[in-house]
């Protein structure tokens, strides 16, 4: 047995050695994260059984002390003087951080190369993207610099790239881990969520994070069962269904195959398996990308160069203060949802398209719900291919593409989980599975078994 300061250092020293080439850390804590230690190691004993263990924040959490950039020139300076919920949960329960991990600017993205602060590689192959928005935590933990690492997930960003580096991600219910102290993207879908080696580990995580809070309304007041009591229940009888979406035109046929093998395994577990449609699987990338742009436009206008983050220099008067700020702070898919969101807002265009997203989201989450009452879970891929190369996808259309089997799960605020499934070319490939509102425990336990 190790203390939790010799692991912590070990993890330091494989940082150092191995992250400048991986980038997946936008600042990493030695200071702090060896305090915690410490901590940890003298209150071993009566500590719970996160105590001592290394993680790493997705540079989206707020965290006193320690700057919290959201991936963006324009929170480059920002340390926030309060901890997000999760971190505040996550320091309670004894866990030791070792640093805030990379991601697309403002979590806008699905590969990670949106980031101020450069691309992070896939560890599993140099020449691809790790997936995104949360690309350095998942990167951080497939090449065993940390043993978990936080993320959030709007449209897929702890799925993908977990599906993407060969880990595990898990997105819980909308509502149920507090997203107080989380630089806000879309505030009707954001949720954050352990990624991790095993559905075991984001067991113990979620168990940490999640419950009310009243600092965030949309946090349920609804208990939290002890997520690993229910890993080995038996699956015979389970039933899943197979969105006939999932598996159309768009898949690769070798990521098709690879889950395909997977729901085999399932099958020799005593589940039965049977397809069924989610009708308007086809709305969820436009309904998204009007709903999450529309909802940053709004969560993006505090940045004015006055109260956070960057400021121009020598601005002539106060509109040029906003505009120079903005212009230099913002990167250009942040830039782009910005116009997007404003202009899906604005008088005139915000029946046609605002008002329509939000029934459109209505009928995804009927789907669901209709799939739900015959299905136990539902399982497909979580990415349509394995990590694409770095730089491959150029505009921004084909990039929003790569979300079509992640997004509209987000829309009806239902969990999901991606679990390995083996590897196609030598990348990593995700099973995706999906359940009602607050099944977490059955997710973890499905996910598990397969593990
Ligand atoms: N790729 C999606 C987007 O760019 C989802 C990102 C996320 O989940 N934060 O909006």
């Amino acid at each position: 047995e190790f203390s939790s300061r010799e692991l912590t250092e070990s993890l330091l020293a494989r940082i150092e050695r191995h992250d400048g080439d991986l980038n997946s850390f936008i600042t990493v804590t030695p200071e702090q994260a060896l305090a915690a230690a410490d901590a940890a190691d003298g209150a071993r004993g009566e500590a719970g059984p996160l105590a001592g263990v290394p993680l790493a924040l997705k540079d989206i959490f707020c965290t006193t002390g320690v700057k919290t950039s959201a991936g963006s020139r324009m929170l480059d300076n920002f340390v926030a003087p309060y901890d997000a919920t999760v971190v505040e949960k996550l320091k309670a329960a004894g866990t030791v951080s070792l640093g805030k991990t990379n991601m697309d600017e403002f979590a806008m993205g699905s590969s990670n190369e949106n980031s101020f602060y450069g691309p992070v590689k896939n560890p599993w192959d140099g020449s691809a993207v790790p997936g995104g928005s949360s690309g350095g935590s998942a990167a951080a933990v497939a090449a065993g610099l940390v043993p978990a690492a936080m993320g959030t997930d709007t449209g897929g960003s702890i799925r993908q790239p977990a599906a993407f580096c060969g880990i595990t991600g898990l997105k819980p219910t909308y509502g149920r881990v507090s997203r107080y102290g989380i630089i806000a993207y879309a505030s009707s879908l954001d949720q954050a969520g352990p990624m991790a080696r095993t559905a075991e580990d984001c067991a113990r995580l979620l168990g940490a994070i999640a419950g009310h809070d009243p600092r965030d309304s949309t946090s349920v007041a609804r208990g939290v069962p002890d997520y690993t009591e229910e890993l080995a229940a038996p699956l015979s009888g389970l039933k899943i269904g197979l969105p006939t979406e999932y598996f159309g035109e768009g898949l690769d046929p070798d990521v098709e195959r690879a889950v395909r093998e997977a729901i085999r395994v399932y099958e020799s577990l005593g589940a039965t398996v049977r397809e069924v449609s989610l009708p308007h699987t086809h709305y969820a990338i436009p309904a998204y990308y009007v709903i999450a742009p529309a909802e940053a436009s709004s969560n993006l206008a505090r940045y004015d160069g006055v109260r956070f983050g960057h400021r121009c220099d020598a601005p002539a008067d106060l509109t040029d203060l906003y505009k120079r700020s903005r212009a230099e702070g913002f990167g250009e898919e942040v830039q782009r949802r910005i116009l997007m969101g404003t202009h899906t807002l604005s008088e005139g265009f915000f029946d046609a398209y605002y008002k329509k997203a939000q029934q459109v989201r209505r009928l995804i989450r009927q789907d669901f719900l209709d799939a739900f009452d015959e299905f136990d879970v539902l399982m497909g891929p979580a990415s349509p291919t394995p990590a694409f190369d770095l730089g491959a996808k150029k505009d921004p259309v084909s990039m929003y593409l790569q979300d079509i089997y992640t997004i509209a799960i987000n829309l009806a605020g239902i969990p999901g989980i991606s679990v390995p499934a083996g590897f196609v070319g030598g990348r990593p490939v995700g099973l995706q599975i999906l359940g009602t509102h607050f099944a977490e425990a059955r997710l973890l336990n499905v996910a598990h078994q397969f593990q």
